[in-house]
């Protein structure tokens, strides 16, 4: 049978509970307003009961205070419910609000009557203009309990303020309210239609059902709720509702600990003590105790006292012990959610101070750390640097930020990092690492190596990139520096011809270098030859040798070194190299790797043989001058033989015969061309005489065999002042000298030097100037200087040096006599006693002439 269930409520409210019964979905039950409201007279059902449609079954009349004195309609088909609530506005808003409004004076409104508030007041007497007169007496407020419904609820609440001169509240009323207590009137009428339906044999059947679904529906309600506090406040307010109890309190057992009850009354608190069961009757017999409790953990107790209707109670505690399940499970929820709150608070907490010391590291890190780091966002701007970065590249920090990093990378380097970038940021790579350089601030390039990783938002954008920057100029320049010195290194072994090889002997793998393969004239692309099978690389007479050395360094750890003839494997022409070796031991003291060098020698080998060669011939050749000049000395010796002798005879005779003449044509013939002849003949052959004499003296200074006797000069001196004595006196010259040293040679060699320089001097005096002349001498290092001055008419600079060679004179001979041999003999000896002679001299002023001799040592040595 279809039901059909009415819902009479006082119009004022009708509108929420229209909407409550809408949201509901109902489709059996039907809202109906009727003209009463609260305060007004009681009604009776001869006048509700036309109001009700057709077919009804079941009527539940809400809003008990506009109703007073109804009763349930009794001897009737139709069931009919009373619905309990003491305040209409109990039906929208919660008792504790309504209480307090109440007492507050406060003029309490749902929207519906706030919609149509001057035609509700005209209806009860009181035109617009006087309605501040209406409330004047019990209101001191106008309170808006406002469920939503109405969207200018604040407009008209504020118009109809300023209209009655009251101020205004609004609060704000959950329709779910109104819906859970529809639910429960409604589920009551059902529960009482089922009820009659199938009699007392399914009534428990009937009420478990109901009450399921009231436990459900709350459970809904409370489940979300999230504090304790306001978990307890929302179930004391369903037992409330649901019992409409005197008094109804909850006595709270925070982790096992009861509070409050003692001080409230002891006798409860005993009886509270001593509840074991589930749930107990209160000592009034009007109201009971619940105990909530899950898995033998008590969370509290329930006390309902006073309860207004006691013919329902025993379905009243079927629905409570229900629904304490529910609110023990709801209490428990609140609390482990309070346990995860705080839990919560204490980990925000701890997180708060890991992430504060953490970011202290992290700024530490960041601007301590050896290496440039950078965040930099999409688009190359950098978001922050560190101060290592700033100094790779000589920015200032503000500098740096209004660059990007393009603008200091290096064009060739770019494309590559803006490829990684692209990569980067297409998903392709989870970072990059790539060697490049920045421009410093002073234009100079810096490498750098770079790593970058990128940091991605939730949403799947890119945030930022992370830079690691690592300066590596220094690197890159010992690099490029290595490079360069490996290139010269090869280079050099290359023109020295320097080859390098290594062999493991334990593993027998061997390693040549590129020249190694060259001098062995082999395929540097092949590979080493093995040991003896090397050896067809070297001629018979090198490789015995050779494998010896090798033998040994293997054996005995030696080193070697030793020159061997190549036949390289190319058939071209044998090659010398040094072959150099040198073993590495093992810990063990066993020969582990024989490891050298092998360098071309080929073209010094052929120089030592040209040399050879060239030794041999020109010993031959020397020996060969050797006996030629002895045969010219024997030529000389006979020369000189000759023209001692043999020259001077003739001369001798030349002059003897001149004297004769002279004789014979006696004095009366000799005068006028006759006389002049015969002193020409004379002349001649005196001059042809000194000249021979000369000669020889020059050609025996050449050969002559310098004593080692001790010669003292000052003697030689004595001597040649005796030799020129005729001459000075004759010219009035002065001849003096100083203290004079003893040297090493001939005596009559160095009388012989210095009677030649002091006679120039003599003869190469100024007309009417006496000669001065002056020997003196001066130690100089390991020799004597001594030095022959005249005072005589000097020579021009550039005869300086040619006067010093045979037959050179620089006057004719009426001028001065003289053969031209003096200055040449003079060097001679002079050379041959080890030392040298020079002139210094100015026309017209005088010549110094200095010989250079070694100085004597009391050993007898000179140096
Ligand atoms: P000679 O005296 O026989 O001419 P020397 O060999 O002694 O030959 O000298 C060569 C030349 O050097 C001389 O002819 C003279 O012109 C010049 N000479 C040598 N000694 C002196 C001197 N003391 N003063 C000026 N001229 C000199």
């Amino acid at each position: 049978m279809r039901e059909l269930l009415s819902v009479l409520c006082c119009h004022t409210f009708h509108p929420e509970l229209e909407a409550a019964a809408r949201a509901e979905g109902w489709d059996d039950v039907r809202v109906i307003p009727y003209p009463v409201r609260c305060g007004c007279p009681a009604v009776r059902w001869e006048e509700l009961l036309p109001l009700l449609p057709a077919g009804t079954t079941g009527v539940a009349v809400m809003g008990r205070a506009c109703l007073n004195g109804l009763e349930p309609l009794e001897g009737s088909d139709l069931v009919t419910l009373i619905e309990p609530q003491q305040e209409c506005f109990h039906l929208v808003a919660a008792p504790t609000l309504v209480n307090e409004a109440i007492t507050r004076g406060s003029y309490l409104m749902t929207a519906s009557w706030l919609a149509e508030w001057p035609a509700h007041l005209a209806k009860l007497g009181f035109a617009p203009d006087q309605a501040g007169e209406f409330f004047r007496d019990f209101a001191c407020e106008l309170l808006l309990l406002d469920s939503g419904q109405l969207s200018d609820a604040g407009e008209r609440l504020q118009s109809m303020s300023q209209a009655v001169g009251l101020p205004a509240r609004r609060e704000r009323v959950g329709l779910d309210i109104t819906r859970l207590l529809l639910r429960l009137t409604v589920n009551r009428l059902r529960w009482e239609l089922e009820r009659r339906r199938v009699q007392s044999r399914e009534r428990r059947r009937a009420r478990e059902v109901a009450d399921l679904t009231t436990a459900m529906d709350l459970l809904g309600q409370l489940a979300m709720l999230q504090d304790e506090p306001e978990a307890v406040a929302a179930i004391e307010e369903m037992f409330r509702m649901l019992f409409a109890p005197s008094e109804l309190f909850f006595v709270g057992w925070a982790e096992g600990v009861w509070q409050g009850l003692e001080a409230l009354s002891p006798s409860l608190s005993a009886q509270v003590r001593g509840l074991r069961e589930e749930w107990a009757w209160t000592a009034s017999d009007t109201g009971f105790l619940l105990r909530l409790e899950r898995s033998g953990h008590l969370q509290g107790v329930i006390v309902v006292e006073g309860l207004s209707f006691p013919a329902y109670r025993e379905g009243y505690l079927e629905t409570a012990r229900s629904l304490a399940g529910i609110c023990t499970l709801v209490i428990e929820n609140a609390r482990a959610l309070r346990r995860i709150k705080k839990a919560e608070a204490a980990l925000r907490r701890a997180t708060t101070e890991r992430l504060r010391e953490s970011e202290i590291r992290f700024e530490a890190t960041f601007e301590q750390a050896a290496v440039g780091i950078a965040v930099v966002s999409p688009e190359g701007r950098w978001l922050r640097v560190n101060r290592k970065l700033c100094q790779i590249v000589g920015y200032a920090l503000e500098e740096l930020m209004h660059l990007t990093f393009q603008e200091i990378t290096h064009p060739d380097d770019l494309d590559k990092d803006l490829e990684n970038v692209r990569r980067m940021l297409a998903g392709e790579i989870a970072n990059y690492s790539m060697e490049k350089r920045y421009f410093h601030k002073n234009g100079d390039l810096v490498w750098i190596n770079l790593t970058v990783s990128l940091v991605w938002r939730a949403s799947g954008e890119p945030d930022y990139f992370i830079a690691v920057i690592e300066e590596i100029q220094a690197r890159k320049e010992a690099e490029s520096a290595l490079r360069e010195s490996e290139a010269h290194l090869r280079e050099a072994r290359r023109l020295a011809g320097l080859g390098d090889w290594k062999w493991d002997v334990r593993t027998g793998t061997h390693a040549w270098s590129e020249e190694v393969f060259r001098l062995l004239g082999c395929d540097p692309s092949g590979s080493p030859v093995g040991y003896p099978e090397v050896s067809a690389f070297f001629t018979r007479e090198s490789w015995g040798p050779l494998a010896d050395a090798v033998e040994r360094s293997l054996v005995q750890g030696t080193p070697f070194g030793l020159d061997v003839e190549v036949a390289p494997e190319n058939g071209g022409g044998t090659r010398w190299v040094t072959a150099r070796g040198e073993a590495l031991r093992d810990d063990d003291g066993a020969v582990r790797i024989l490891r050298g060098t092998l360098q071309d020698i080929t073209e010094r080998k052929q120089a030592e043989e040209e040399i050879r060669t060239l030794n041999v011939e020109l010993e031959a050749r020397v020996m060969q001058r050797t006996a030629e000049l002895e045969a010219l000395n024997q030529e000389l010796k006979e020369f000189a033989y000759v023209a001692s002798h043999d020259l001077q005879e003739p001369l001798r005779t030349m002059n003897s015969y001149a004297e004769f003449l002279r004789e014979d044509l006696g004095e009366a013939l000799i005068q006028g061309a006759v006389e002049e002849d015969l002193r020409f003949i004379s002349d001649a052959a005196r001059r042809m005489q000194t000249l021979v004499q000369d000669l020889l003296a020059y050609s025996r200074s050449g050969r002559l065999e310098v004593k080692d006797h001790p010669v003292a000069l000052g003697t030689c001196l004595t001597m040649v002042r005796e030799n020129l004595q005729t001459s000075l006196e004759e010219c009035a010259g002065t001849l003096t000298w100083g203290e004079l040293p003893t040297v090493r040679g001939e005596r009559s060699a160095l009388i012989s030097v210095f009677q030649n320089l002091l006679g120039n001097g003599l003869k190469f005096r100024r007309s009417g100037v006496s000669p001065v002349l002056r020997v003196e001498a001066e130690a100089d290092g390991e020799a004597w200087r001594i030095r022959v001055s005249d005072n005589g008419i000097g020579i021009e600079e550039r005869y300086l040096e040619r006067i010093f060679l045979p037959f050179k004179r620089l006057h004719g001979r009426q001028a001065y006599p003289g053969s031209g041999l003096g200055l040449a003999i003079v060097k001679k000896i002079v050379e041959r006693h080890g030392g040298g002679i020079r002139v210094e001299s100015e026309p017209d002023r005088g010549s110094v002439f200095t010989v250079t001799l070694p100085c004597w040592h009391d050993d007898g040595s000179a140096s």
